[in-house]
């Protein structure tokens, strides 16, 4: 069987965000969350909830899904990454 990633079994972006503690705050299309690139004080984190897709509107880190905030975030690989969100099979 050949193994690979699984893009429909990522994480909702509200899911993934309250999974590490740092909750999507707001409503609406956009959501903002605390960005853990910089020494963030105050939610400057955007993340658009149906795709996950994020920008920090003062460090200027952004990528397009819950994945690439992933990679971001603990420095591991497309592969190890997926696999921490339950998406390689
Ligand atoms: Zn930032």
């Amino acid at each position: 069987m050949k193994s690979g990633f699984v893009r429909s079994a990522l994480p909702s972006s509200v899911r993934y965000f309250e999974a590490i503690g740092n909750p999507l705050r707001g409503c609406g299309a956009w959501r903002n969350a605390l960005c853990p690139f910089h020494g963030d004080t105050r939610p400057s984190l955007r993340v658009r909830v149906e795709t996950g897709a994020f920008r920090c509107m003062v460090c200027g880190i952004h990528g397009g899904d819950v994945l690439a905030f992933h990679m971001r975030r603990t420095g591991k690989r497309f592969a190890d990454a997926a696999r921490d969100l339950g998406a390689w099979a």
